[in-house]
């Protein structure tokens, strides 16, 4: 019986409350906090249980830690935007609340993400007795627990990880982006880096391309190699990994937009002033954007998101693919939401879990791959996630 604060209500926090709602004997009192109370409430209404709901801006350390003080929830789940990961921590840590969050922490001002800013708060953490879970969303999130767990029971040792996230949905808008358009702008144009023989090695951004069929006939796309943060996390945790790469898929025309909107200046990040006032490009444009939590209804498709793993087994060689598919119009129909908010809200709620059940609740600060893969993934089969892994004879994406 647990009291948690979900922040930010946007479409990953709708179906965070949905899942956490689901669960009452886990989850007793849910309050979900947002800079825009509206939207907290609007989502509340679509529960089949009440849950309270305030408004708070969690840029604002001593705001959040009053609010943590007066409400004294057992866990924050921060699914606001990765600029808020460090803020929320402070306030966590000054109020003595466990924490949780679904993308590591990147500076508003630098388009650069990685874990050393929040890695620093390991100290604190364990002197406080306090855990800190970071990324528990799919990719990050289930991609390194579906690690651990090949590794733990499928090999000795682990060489090489290929992780792919295959969106096959279909909006049917010309441009939108399936979560928060200026996060995920900034991730895709950034520099790709991959891990190989114990460094990071940068390519230009959507220099590598390969085509990759998905499994139980979900279709062949197109996927670029990019750089993805837990690659930073799984090549310290996994030290045998000779080569550790991330590859989504994109189509020809999400791509042709990026790059014309990139031309012309839209994907900016630095202020210009325009008639007297300061605008940021790439905010104007996620403003002009639709919103990612409105795409349920029209997301028609599936995801298809996984990792193949080599390494060797009793002296033999090997490869292991594990994955989930999930249909946007199933996650859609359980809680109003498409599947790349669904595959991202699911693994946050179980990481919760994982930390209120006492399962994975250790004082630190802690990546996901770093604790027993094996009660998240029984919950990724019960909740919504089902997974499967094969066996591969061969597998090469160069
Ligand atoms: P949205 O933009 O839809 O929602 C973000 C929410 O956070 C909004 O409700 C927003 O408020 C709120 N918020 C922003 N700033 C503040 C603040 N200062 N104080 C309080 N609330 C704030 O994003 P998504 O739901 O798509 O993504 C949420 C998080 O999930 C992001 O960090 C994203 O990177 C991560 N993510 C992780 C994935 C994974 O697999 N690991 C995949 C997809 C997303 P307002 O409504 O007022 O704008």
């Amino acid at each position: 019986m647990s009291k948690v604060m979900i922040i930010g209500a946007g479409g990953v926090g709708g179906v965070v409350a949905h899942k956490c709602a689901q669960l009452p004997e886990v989850f007793s009192e849910i309050m979900l906090a947002s800079r825009t109370e509206s939207k907290c409430k609007a989502i509340a209404e679509q529960l089949n249980r009440p849950i309270r709901t305030a408004q708070v801006d969690a840029d604002n350390v001593p705001e959040l830690t009053a609010l943590l003080k007066k409400e004294t929830p057992d866990l924050v789940i921060n699914v606001a935007l990765p600029y808020q990961d460090l803020s929320i921590m402070d306030a966590c840590l000054a109020a003595g609340v466990d924490y949780m969050d679904t993308a590591n922490y990147e500076p508003l001002e630098t388009a650069k993400f990685e874990y050393s800013w929040q890695w620093a708060y390991q100290d604190k953490f364990q002197q406080a007795g306090l855990t800190a879970l970071l990324g528990s969303g799919f990719d990050p999130g289930a991609t390194n627990v579906f690690t651990a767990y090949v590794a733990k029971h499928y090999f000795d040792e682990i060489h090489e990880l290929d992780i792919i996230d295959v969106n096959g949905g279909d909006h049917g808008y010309p441009f939108a982006t399936n979560f928060n358009p200026e996060i995920n702008i900034r991730e895709v144009s950034a520099e790709c880096r991959h891990w190989e023989n114990g460094e990071f090695v940068s390519t230009p951004p959507m220099s590598k391309k390969a085509t990759f069929t998905c499994p139980e006939n979900v279709g062949t796309y197109n996927i670029y190699r990019m750089y993805h943060e837990e690659l930073e996390s799984l090549s310290k945790h996994f030290p045998s990994l000779k080569r550790a790469q991330f590859w989504m898929s994109f189509s020809d025309n999400y791509l042709k937009h990026l790059e014309v909107l990139g031309n012309v200046g839209m994907t900016g990040i630095e202020a210009i002033e325009y008639k007297g006032q300061q605008i940021v490009p790439i905010q104007l444009l996620a403003h002009l954007l639709p919103d990612p939590a409105s795409l349920g209804p029209r997301t028609k498709g599936n995801t298809c998101i996984g990792c193949v793993v080599r390494g060797v087994k009793d002296d033999k060689e090997k490869i292991v693919y594990i994955y989930n598919i999930k249909d946007h119009q199933d996650c859609y129909k359980e809680v109003q939401s498409q599947a790349i908010s669904y595959t991202t809200g699911v693994p946050a709620m179980i990481g919760a879990k994982m930390i209120l059940q006492g399962h994975w609740k250790k004082a630190g600060v802690w990546n996901i791959e770093q604790f027993d893969p094996d009660p998240f993934m029984e919950d990724m089969n019960r909740y919504g996630l089902p997974w499967k892994v094969i066996e591969l004879d061969t597998f090469s994406l160069l």
